[in-house]
């Protein structure tokens, strides 16, 4: 066979179209002559057909009259990427100025939304109508209309059969009114937390002679600033908590001591004025017979003097006695109140040992840190951030207190707590572990980082005395800090901080070590 030459070629062509049994078609003289002249087989490029679409499209805007001459120089060049671009570029501009103009072109609309890529126009309303649906929750439900049109707009976007340009209008009214019911919920948001910080101060006001309640309430206050999050809201609730119990039960305790204290002052006024009667009564009597005396000339002068004595004396000696059985059923009464009273504060021992800060210091007391700890641990295991827990113990606290007074020490401790909250992030947690002892949990922090926040700590409190009366101290605490393994109990760690934190000690104090 002879390349070179377009007679052999299809010559040959035929007898190939007999010997494969081909219809005669062009399609296949084409591609069989193309094999044999040894041409790549490209496909027929259609530019008729092309050239008749692109005639029928209307020109309504700019955009569509750029986009037709791409077309048409890209049929010209019988590039089809060319025509493609060009055919989507018009597409837009279909849509742009179906919706600026307000005039829909329906049919034109409704073919471009069938011929986009399978999927891509219900796919993308579906995915807003799950936005829209999740956004709604954070909304609130206060205004009926919003509801109604949010369940009007979710039933069109899922609804194949709406048209885009319907959507977007309704999308466009929607995204109108979101932006009122957001700015309503923040409206909403801050007027709540106004609130609280009012009711806060209020308690505190209130509870001006109990030195706990009153660092409760501080604490409380400052864990209610903003930028509020879901871990600080949760501890603002468990401090509020605390604090309505310890309310509750001093307003309790202080009303019923009130009652009793009370009662036994009216009891004793009246014994008195009783006691001072009686013994007046008595006292003028007997300056009377002691002048009936002087004057007796006689036996029978002096025997109804010794009878007005002797009746005199034997009412006041039952006068005394009946005051004597008074005052002493009394103070049966009182024992017995004392009794119930102490019962009392037993009672509230024991349900204030559900409570979850520390009196002293405002921090989470053991129960409360095993519930932050567990949350935290729970975190950790979801999402894999890391976790760190740090143990503190002051240095020398014990000669602090011999030298200084108990009292001192626990200004020292309450200080640290203070000075603790004020240096650390709001997402991380204080406790009292023990006396002199502290853990910290540390959400979202390495080791090292953790290492690094403890000797932030350290250097801050080395700036920061406290008064022991006129005098000021410092303290410095040696610490460890453990980065929780996912699969480690939380008191495991506390063990391994625990462990770095007496090798720091042993290595001289006030320092920090990783566990
Ligand atoms: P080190 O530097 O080795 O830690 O010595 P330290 O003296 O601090 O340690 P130690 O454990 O010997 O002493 C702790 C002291 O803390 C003993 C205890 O009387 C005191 N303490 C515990 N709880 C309280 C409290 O609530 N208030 C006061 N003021 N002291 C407390
Ligand atoms: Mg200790
Ligand atoms: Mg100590």
């Amino acid at each position: 066979m002879t390349e070179n030459k377009p007679f052999e070629i299809a010559r040959e062509t035929l007898k190939q179209l007999t010997i494969r049994k081909l219809a005669p078609t062009p399609v296949n003289y084409q591609s069989i002559f193309n094999e044999i002249a040894k041409i790549p087989n490209l496909p027929v490029f259609p530019d008729e057909q092309l050239r008749k679409i692109a005639q029928a499209l209307p020109l309504k805007n700019p955009g569509q009259q750029k986009q037709k001459g791409l077309l048409d120089s890209a049929i010209g060049q019988r590039n089809w990427q060319g025509v493609e671009s060009a055919l989507l570029g018009y597409a837009g501009f279909v849509m742009s100025s179906a919706t600026s103009q307000g005039s829909v072109d329906a049919a034109l609309t409704k073919s471009i939304i069938t011929t986009a890529p399978p999927g891509l126009t219900a796919d993308f309303m579906r995915q807003i109508a799950g936005l829209v649906e999740n956004a709604l929750p954070a909304l609130g439900a206060d205004d009926a209309r919003f509801s109604v049109q949010a369940g009007e707009l979710l039933t069109a976007l899922r609804d194949p059969a709406t048209e885009l340009t319907a959507a977007k209008t309704m999308l466009a009214n929607f995204s109108h009114r979101l932006s009122f019911a957001a700015e309503d919920q923040a409206e909403v948001k801050s007027t709540l937390l106004k609130l609280l910080q009012l009711i806060v101060e209020n308690m505190g006001e209130l509870s001006l002679d109990d030195s706990w309640l009153k660092g409760q309430t501080e604490a409380l206050r400052m864990a209610a600033a903003l930028p509020l999050t879901l871990r600080r809201l949760d501890e603002v609730e468990r401090l509020l908590k605390d604090v309505l119990f310890k309310q509750k039960d001093a307003k309790g305790r202080a009303m019923e001591a009130q009652d009793e204290l009370r009662k036994m002052l009216a009891t004793f006024i009246e014994r008195l004025s009783l006691m001072t009667d009686s013994s007046s009564g008595y006292q003028g009597k007997m300056e009377e017979s002691v002048r009936l005396m002087e004057q007796a000339r006689s036996l029978e002068d002096i025997a109804p003097v010794l009878k007005e004595v002797i009746g005199a004396t034997r009412l006041m000696t039952a006068d005394a006695l009946a005051v004597r059985d008074e005052l002493q059923t009394m103070r049966e009464k009182t024992q017995a109140t004392d009794a119930e009273l102490s019962k009392l504060h037993q009672e509230l021992d024991r349900v204030s040992a559900q409570a979850l800060h520390d009196h002293l210091t405002g921090a989470l007391n053991r129960k409360g840190l095993d519930e932050a700890l567990s949350r935290e641990l729970s975190g950790l295991r979801r999402k894999g951030n890391p976790l760190c827990v740090a143990l503190l113990d002051i240095d020398n606290f014990k000669k602090l207190n011999d030298n200084k007074g108990h009292a001192t020490g626990d200004v020292a401790l309450a200080h640290l707590a203070q000075v603790a909250r004020e240096c650390m992030r709001p997402q991380d947690t204080l406790a009292r572990y023990g006396g002199e002892e502290f853990v910290l949990l540390l959400p979202d922090t390495l080791l090292e980082q953790g290492i690094a926040a403890m000797t932030r700590l350290q250097r801050e409190l080395t700036k920061r005395f406290f008064l022991a009366g006129t005098e000021k101290l410092l303290i410095t605490f040696s610490a460890g800090v453990a980065q929780v393994a996912t699969d480690e109990a939380g008191d495991d760690a506390i063990k391994r901080a625990d462990q770095a934190m007496y090798l720091a000690k042993r290595a001289g104090k006030n320092r920090v070590l990783g566990g």
